[in-house]
């Protein structure tokens, strides 16, 4: 499946994270490298909440080119590991939302960083009920997700 269309008229620069990325608007910064930037988030779902996003724009794991990708997540590990030397013990959600749909709200590539301190709160969004599924139905879209991985001609053009 191809990746969603950019709407028209859109422009980088409209995308907030865009304009954290050169300091247009204010942030509380983290973390820096080369293709990386991560900083808090100013809704906090806990003490501690931060975003890492790539520097370059890409809306959602779709459109993310494989090395902005990689880059991300290793430097979500060193946060990670940076959070529990500073917070002390932490237990850390890392989640994404990809499309309004899920309730994306910044179209700019994001995986949140949400540690929940020893002690703390729990945190509402790690807390689902287990309800076990139709196993015929769970079997029919793993097996259509499997194909369509096997028959994925896009797959070698995304870098
Ligand atoms: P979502 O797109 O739903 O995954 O979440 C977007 C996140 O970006 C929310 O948690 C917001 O609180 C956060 N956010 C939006 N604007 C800013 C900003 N200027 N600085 C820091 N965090 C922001
Ligand atoms: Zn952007």
């Amino acid at each position: 499946m191809l990746p969603p269309k950019r709407k028209r008229g859109f422009s980088m620069d409209d995308c907030i994270f865009c304009k954290i990325i050169k300091g247009d608007i204010p942030s509380i910064n983290i973390y820096e490298d080369e293709h990386v930037f991560a900083f808090m988030d100013i809704n906090p779902l806990s003490e501690g909440h931060a975003l890492v996003i790539p520097k370059i724009h890409a809306e959602n794991l779709w459109e993310i080119p494989v090395a902005a990708l990689s880059a991300v997540h290793a430097a979500s590990q060193k946060i990670v590991h940076a959070m529990k030397k500073a917070m002390g013990p932490v237990s850390v959600a890392a989640i994404q939302l990809n499309g309004r749909g899920v309730n994306q709200v910044v179209m700019h590539y994001h995986l949140h960083l949400i540690p929940r301190a020893s002690g703390g709160e729990t945190l509402k969004l790690t807390t689902w009920e287990m309800i076990p599924g139709d196993m015929e139905a769970i079997n029919h879209t793993g097996a259509a997700i499997a194909a369509a991985i096997e028959n994925d001609n896009d797959q070698k053009e995304r870098k």
